[in-house]
């Protein structure tokens, strides 16, 4: 070290220590604040077909400076009560389920166990007396959801005429609430329920989206913006360590929710602040995990509390990948001959059972498949080999495809399967045509899988058909567990559902089949047209689906993004 280097160090050695504690101290002096919003009725994938502009930019860090976005849109509501309101409404207040606060449905609110298992909002007050606490909703039934004396309890009131939130009321909520948040002496700790959402999906429609719900969700993104806005103009907003967390209590399929199966259960889970990673949350969140979130970043300790709910922590490792990575089986069906072709060297082979056809006109793109069941045993395509390939994780998987059905379908016909469907307890996965599920009306697409638990199963759907129309379809499970089942509507919309399936059961065996189940003998097969079927050993990232989504709405097929 020269004399100069040396002078230079010994002026750093002198600085440093006078810089550093400084620096130490003012972390500390942050004042710890927190909002929680949630957005009644509002669908995962939602957020993004929308968009939800002001959710969108939280997520991806882009809120304010030093503020980063831990998110997932494959989020899962409450497992021990229905995806309704009231139920999902305490658990999310509280950080517990439906068995311990008692309220499993709409009207259970005002007998709730909120003195065992009060709000998080009453935990924060209850351990830092010297915070002050506010609570607002809109919806009457959320009137006695967090009794304490020193919670504030703000009803916000809307006018609704004709089934319909008379225009201006849920502004001039936003308003109130903003100019709360604006002042000097604004709460600490605040939980705002904004149920705007649910009007506009009882209305026209959770999914596929009627143009009321659009409109509603997207209010509430300018209302999430508006109290965005008025946090940040805050004088003091350097001083302050924000934890904002977005979250809902359902989604919803046609006009109604409470429906097991994904289109209800799929919600968002979005936090934004100073101390959470950038990325996706590893797993499958759920709404009541916020509670302990909050209540933590006040420093106050909540091993002891008994709640439910998990603070998320592990980001996803989601890595950008090419897409002929793990690319075990490509089908375009495009040459003239009946028998389909892998065109990925040394992957299965695939082989035409009963009145299946390949190289027939008017696919998707060029030609397709068409599987149409005569009645006469197995019909359908079998991957022979597809049984010994070496799937990351033993359970990490991906399959696109898109489909024609006709609408003659045999109720539970599988379209793509790795499984003996005489059961779905059995292991395995099966996409199906022409299914229902409880409560739903309409034959739709679902999905079915075994996880290792033998009574367990994931049941996931419905997606509505189109008829005689090419629809897009893929399924996914990630390195995480998080098995997503996804619909390219003709809408240009990419719906999707989720469910946890870490303990997924998923070696059976068999090959996958289109058109058939694994074993190839299911009394049922499918009747239609498959284009441009390829399967993966490892997951896609919804990056990667909605790529080829995209791609195929321009006429582009999986081979063009491949050589390009
Ligand atoms: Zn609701």
């Amino acid at each position: 070290m020269n004399n100069a280097a040396r002078a230079v160090l010994s002026t750093i050695l002198v600085v440093a220590p006078a810089i550093a504690p400084k620096v130490v101290a003012a972390e500390t002096q942050l004042r710890p604040k927190a909002l929680m919003i949630m957005v009644d009725g509002l669908r995962a994938d939602a957020v993004e077909n929308a968009p939800m502009t002001n959710l969108l930019r939280l997520r991806d860090g882009k809120w304010q400076k030093g503020y980063r976005g831990f998110s997932s849109l494959a989020g899962h509501t409450l497992y021990d009560a229905r995806p309704s309101s009231a139920a999902n409404h305490a658990a999310i207040a509280t950080g517990v389920t439906a068995a311990k606060t008692g309220v499993y449905k709409n009207g259970d609110t005002p007998n709730g166990a909120f003195a065992r298992w009060p709000s998080w909002l009453a935990r924060v007050v209850d351990a830092r007396p010297e915070k002050k606490a506010l609570y607002t909703y809109s919806w009457p039934g959320d009137a006695q959801l967090s009794p304490h004396p020193k919670v504030r309890n703000l009803p916000l009131t809307t006018v609704i005429t004709n089934n319909w939130p008379v225009g201006g009321s849920y502004e001039k909520n936003a308003t109130t609430v903003s100019r709360l948040m604006a002042r000097d002496d604004a709460p600490d700790a605040v939980l705002y329920f904004i149920d705007i959402g649910d009007w506009g999906g009882h209305r026209s429609g959770f999914y596929p989206y009627g143009w009321e719900y659009v409109h509603d969700i997207r209010l509430a993104d300018r209302i999430i913006g508006d109290v965005l806005a008025a946090i940040a103009s805050r004088p003091s907003f350097d001083e302050e360590d924000w934890l904002v967390m977005v979250t809902s209590d359902h989604g919803g399929y046609g006009k109604s929710h409470g429906i097991w199966g994904g289109q209800a259960t799929t919600i968002p889970v979005v936090i934004a602040g100073r101390h959470v990673p950038q990325g996706r949350i590893a797993g499958t969140p759920h709404n009541f995990d916020l509670a302990p979130l909050a209540i933590a970043h006040f420093g106050v300790d909540v091993s002891t509390m008994e709640l439910d709910g998990n603070p998320p922590r592990a980001v996803a490792a989601d890595v950008v990948r090419p897409l002929n990575e793990g690319l075990a089986v490509y089908m375009p069906f495009d040459g003239a001959q009946a028998v389909p072709c892998n065109v990925i060297a040394g992957g299965p082979s695939p082989k035409a059972h009963g009145a299946t056809r390949s190289g027939i006109g008017g696919g998707a793109f060029g030609n397709c498949l068409r599987v149409a069941a005569d009645g006469n045993g197995a019909c359908g395509v079998s991957l022979e080999g597809s049984e010994s390939l070496a799937f990351e994780n033993g359970a990490d998987f991906a399959f696109t495809l898109w489909l024609r059905l006709d609408d003659e379908q045999s109720p539970q016909a599988p379209i793509v399967s790795n499984k003996d469907w005489e059961s779905g307890n059995n292991p395995g996965v099966v996409l199906i045509g022409a299914r229902k599920t409880e409560k739903v009306k309409d034959y739709g697409v679902c999905f079915n899988s075994a996880i290792s638990s033998k009574k367990a199963r994931i049941d996931m759907g419905t997606f509505d058909i189109d008829y005689g129309e090419w629809c897009f379809y893929a399924v996914t499970r990630s390195s995480d567990g998080v098995l997503t089942v996804y619909q390219g509507g003709r809408d240009g919309r990419l719906y999707w559902i989720a469910e946890d399936a870490s303990a997924i059961s998923f070696k059976t065996g068999l090959p996958f089949w289109i058109g058939q189940d694994g074993t190839g003998k299911c009394k049922v097969s499918m009747k239609g047209d498959v284009d441009d079927f390829a399967l993966w050993t490892r997951p896609l990232s919804r990056d990667d689906v909605r790529r080829i989504y995209n791609a195929g709405r321009r006429g582009d097929s999986l081979a063009d993004l491949l050589t390009r």
